[in-house]
């Protein structure tokens, strides 16, 4: 297994009509060997052009890729020792789930008795064997998307490469998946680059996570780091479900003022504050952080505002109220004794001990 590591990527397309179009713009870090290492962002960032890079299906325009120690930037991508699972499983309809699994070993002329090892492996891993001489089409989406990782693992690849793997797969079954993936990479002990735009794969698959927004990294760290300390508002709103609240407010000596009245800031924020230049600035809270208890325990952290509730969504568990603050609605997840109906005149508690603040955008 190995390390991946990215030097000053840059990836420009080149288009007649369009111009140059930069998918990324100049990114830098290292997977270590053994590491799961999750790319997230909206449709359109780069994650998938970042990943063909490394499998050397996308060749960078500056900037070095390594794999293990060894520079990649000219090798063809069966000389990388990768292996790339997609979203669309490309498996040979026409193959058995045996055929699929042994065709890349094959090419690659390896001894029958070795490829028939590796496959029994494989299917011993991901639970095939029952299946191994169906075709594609007699098996259930899930099953499929195993077929897919198996003809990954016989390769034993130094790095596994994923492109959305369970995005064709029903919500219950996308949970299954992610239970298995996990186990897997620990039974394995593979490096894995995994691509998702969806943050809850994100933040329950990888070890690290690398956010991305229009070509550029947001953010690179663990999921607990970036929930607790998400670098920009761009990172604070696209982690966490629902998403973090932002709020205006203005900074005046001792206070922040914001809808509906002010707040002390203590001395333990003080410092935090500081290092803000700006007098506007946006308070991010997250929807977990905001209370709705009809007898408040309040201290010196808890702001308190009254207003009227806008729409209620019913979990079951938890609730979500929206309201509104200013021009922004805020979202608070509630317990459901404290959750309230449309319309009604109600208090929530901030707690400011988990607040975070952002500069404008
Ligand atoms: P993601 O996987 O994050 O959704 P991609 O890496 O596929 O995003 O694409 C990033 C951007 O690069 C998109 O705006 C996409 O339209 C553009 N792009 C990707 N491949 C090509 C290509 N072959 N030619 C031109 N533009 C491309
Ligand atoms: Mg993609």
């Amino acid at each position: 297994m190995a390390r991946v590591e990215f030097r000053n990527i840059r990836k420009e397309f080149v288009d007649d009509n369009k111009g140059t179009f930069t998918a990324v713009a100049g990114s830098d870090f290292v997977i270590h060997d053994k590491e799961f290492v999750v790319f997230v962002g909206p449709s359109g960032c780069g994650k998938t052009t970042s990943l063909r890079m490394i499998a050397g299906l996308e060749r960078q325009t500056s900037g070095d890729i390594l794999i293990g120690d060894r520079v990649v930037n000219n090798l063809h991508p069966k000389d990388r020792d990768i292996a790339m699972v997609f979203q669309d499983y490309a498996l040979y309809p026409h193959m058995t789930i045996r055929e699929n699994l042994s065709f890349g070993l094959k090419n690659l002329k390896k001894p029958k008795e070795y490829i028939e090892q590796k496959v029994s492996q494989a299917a011993s891993i991901l639970g095939l064997e029952s299946m191994i001489d169906r075709k594609p089409r007699e098996l259930s989406g899930g099953q499929r998307q195993r077929v897919a990782v198996g003809r990954a693992i016989v390769r034993d690849p130094q790095v596994f490469l994923f492109d959305e793997p369970l995005s064709n797969l029903d919500a219950k079954l996308r949970v299954q998946m992610r239970v298995e993936l996990s186990e897997l990479h620990k039974r394995l002990e593979a490096t894995i680059v995994y691509v998702t735009h969806d943050q809850v794969e994100a933040m329950t698959l990888g070890e690290r996570i690398v956010v991305m927004n229009n070509g550029i990294i947001q953010q690179i760290a663990s999921p607990t780091e970036l929930y607790a300390n998400p670098q920009n508002m761009f990172v604070a709103g696209f982690i966490g479900s629902p998403p973090m609240n932002f709020i205006d407010v203005h900074k005046e000596g001792n206070v922040l003022r914001m809808e509906g009245g002010e707040f002390v800031i203590p001395d333990s924020m003080a410092a935090a504050l500081s290092k803000y230049e700006n007098e506007h600035l946006i308070l991010g809270m997250r929807p977990e952080h905001i209370t709705g208890e009809d007898i408040p325990v309040i201290s010196n952290l808890d702001y308190t505002y009254s207003t009227k509730v806008q729409v209620v969504e019913h979990l079951g568990s938890e609730n979500l109220v929206y309201f509104r603050v200013g021009n922004r609605t805020v979202t608070a997840k509630v317990h459901p004794e404290t959750t309230g109906y449309p319309g009604m005149e109600k208090t929530f508690i901030f707690n400011f001990d988990k607040v975070h603040f952002f500069d404008p955008e």
